[in-house]
């Protein structure tokens, strides 16, 4: 089923966004209603589901949402390093 934009502030509750933690309970908008990721422009959610600026990364674009975060973190590159450790132990693993 196609999705309607999300262009538009939607009147009424919010169920959250697409960043990372975000909370997808029906809540009253915060007081910014829509928050876009600064890469890929996706809805992270609005100021009550988001997690904080230095904290919010994007599930669509798997990338730092805002400049704070990626400021604080550096670019998600580093993560794949992680991801590629922890595979090599899950490897490891007999099953
Ligand atoms: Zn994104
Ligand atoms: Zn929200």
């Amino acid at each position: 089923m196609p999705r309607p934009k999300p262009s538009e502030p939607p009147l009424g509750k919010c169920v959250g966004g697409y960043s990372f933690g975000c909370r997808t309970d029906e809540h009253p908008f915060g007081r910014l209603i829509n928050i876009f990721c600064m890469n890929c422009h996706a809805r992270m959610g609005c100021s009550l589901c988001v997690q904080p600026a230095e904290e919010l990364a994007c599930k669509m674009c798997h990338q730092w949402a805002t400049p704070a975060a990626l400021r604080l973190h550096g670019p998600m590159v580093a993560s794949d390093k992680v991801l590629g450790e922890v595979q090599k132990i899950l490897n490891n693993v007999p099953f």
